[in-house]
């Protein structure tokens, strides 16, 4: 498998508290990577970081096999597009166009306006003018006009509404698998993460809770519902990651490692955002447990 992106214990602290601690993990080239995870997770903090915006207080993340901190090398091979699409709001699309020729070493600005012409944004309104959806298109056709062989984005859809998030993630989709590139995006939105993205890594406070193909992890996970369960080995389970109680009965839903060969209980598939759910939950009872002193 080739890697775009490797991250080794990679970790980053703002004064004692660490926004990313011991974070593992790989990015598959040529594919599109859904980052996931509750606010102040550290999905921001990570991607900063494969951007060469902040530098590693621990571990290391080499993207191309290279660090990408104070390497215009590499750098030339990422595109990103930050949180709320920062833009030059008094310049036109056009203006910004132009500009990026200026500030790239490969540059594609024939590749931005067919596809601002496409979307049919305004190219001499200033951006600052223009809605939150063509404002994010504007900020996507100049991420791609870098020709980046990575491309980046920060919550790219978290301020548009239904419509303008699926054409968003339309023409990302559309213009990425044409060029082959590798996608890591970091959303909230997990039921559009899960039309487009085939690989999955959920962060939880600052560390890696989940990390896979799509097609792996749900195929890996179930529900089952059965007589009531308090622990013990459950032959074909790896792991419970979350269970609910009634006086009778428990609803498991498992990694599994086998087959559940038990006729005790019923099983059912589950999908991405119930996995996830499930994964974010647990760890949101482990951590208060921490913060409260008591055990789990
Ligand atoms: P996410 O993108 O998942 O919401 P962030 O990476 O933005 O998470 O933040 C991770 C943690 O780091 C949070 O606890 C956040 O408060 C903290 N943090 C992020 N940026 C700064 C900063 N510039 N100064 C201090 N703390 C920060």
């Amino acid at each position: 498998m080739d890697v775009v992106l490797e991250a080794d214990q990679l970790g980053k602290r703002y004064g004692n508290t660490w926004a990313l601690r011991d974070c593992s993990l790989h990015l598959p080239a040529g594919r599109v990577t859904a980052l996931v995870g509750p606010n102040g997770a550290g999905k921001s903090t990570l991607l900063h970081l494969a951007v060469g915006l902040l530098r590693p207080d621990a571990g290391a993340v080499r993207v191309f096999g290279e660090s990408p901190y104070n390497n215009t090398g590499t750098l030339a091979d990422i595109g990103f597009v930050a949180q709320d699409t920062p833009l030059y709001r008094d310049f036109t699309a056009a203006e910004l166009v132009t500009a990026g020729a200026k500030l790239n070493r490969r540059w594609d600005a024939d590749l931005a306006r067919n596809r601002l012409a496409q979307l049919g944004i305004p190219p001499n309104r200033p951006v600052g003018k223009l809605s939150g959806g063509q404002r994010a298109q504007v900020a996507l056709a100049l991420a791609l006009a870098k020709r980046p062989r990575l491309l980046l984005l920060d919550e790219p859809v978290a301020s548009l509404d239904p419509l303008a998030r699926r054409e968003f993630l339309q023409s990302l989709m559309g213009s990425v698998a044409d060029a082959g590139t590798t996608v890591l995006l970091s959303s909230h939105l997990l039921a559009d993460l899960e039309r487009v993205c085939d690989y999955l890594i959920v962060l939880q406070s600052a560390q890696v809770r989940l990390a896979g193909p799509v097609d792996d992890l749900v195929a890996e996970h179930r529900q089952l519902v059965g007589p009531r369960h308090d622990g013990g080995p459950l032959g074909g389970v790896a792991a419970v990651v979350r269970a609910s109680h009634t006086d009778r009965q428990s609803t498991l839903l498992v990694h599994t490692n086998g087959t559940i060969d038990d006729p005790a209980w019923t099983e059912r598939e589950v999908g991405l955002e119930d996995i996830i759910l499930a994964y974010l939950a647990d760890g949101d009872t482990a951590a208060s447990h921490t913060e409260w002193g008591v055990p789990a």
